[in-house]
């Protein structure tokens, strides 16, 4: 299954956004926001910096499901969020983008659209690979958000850097004490 490209988009984007939000160095403002959205795709509408808040608000409610302990947890997260999610499944072709499903009524504005791509990603992703393919990042003092979607699938940190700081720092701690 394919799980990077174009049609899990989403699951990039509600990573991004949840890092932008609810982490202590996130940048959250209208350019970040605005620059999350491009970046995934979400190219459809304009950016309004008036429903700033709005993404801030789900980037909130799509942190639990990075943060639940076993897959009933999650699951239990998505179906919570999916139950007050309108959607309206319809095919589109639009910006040279190529047929593709929106999920969202076609009367959504780019909010509601963002919210039903994020979280029907994230279900599919679900649905194939459980949750270990999502998780918060291992390093101990880092509060940000991951998703894998190398074909190995073996990802336990945010990014290279946190990767490399706490195996460095494992490493540093076992040449302190050795074993006897
Ligand atoms: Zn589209
Ligand atoms: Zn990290």
């Amino acid at each position: 299954m394919k799980i990077t490209g174009y049609r899990s988009h989403g699951v990039a984007a509600a990573v991004a956004l949840v890092n932008a939000v609810t982490v202590p160095e996130g940048d959250a403002g209208p350019d970040a926001l605005r620059r999350i959205l491009r970046v995934n795709g979400f190219v459809w509408q304009d950016f309004d910096p008036a429903t700033a808040d709005e993404y801030r608000a789900w980037g909130r409610e799509l942190r639990p499901f990075f943060e639940a302990p076993d897959l009933p947890s999650a699951v239990a997260v998505l179906n919570a969020l999916l139950d007050r999610t309108p959607t309206n499944p319809h095919l589109s072709d639009h910006d040279g983008l190529g047929l593709h499903l929106h999920h969202a009524p076609p009367s959504a504005k780019l909010p509601l659209r963002f919210r039903s791509t994020t979280l029907m990603h994230l279900s599919e992703l679900v649905c194939s690979y459980g949750i270990g393919r999502t998780g918060v990042c291992a390093a101990p003092d880092c509060l940000r958000v991951y998703a894998d979607t190398s074909r190995a699938g073996r990802r336990r940190f945010c990014s290279e850097t946190c990767a490399n700081r706490t195996n460095v720092a494992a490493y540093r701690a076992r040449r302190r004490s050795p074993t006897p």
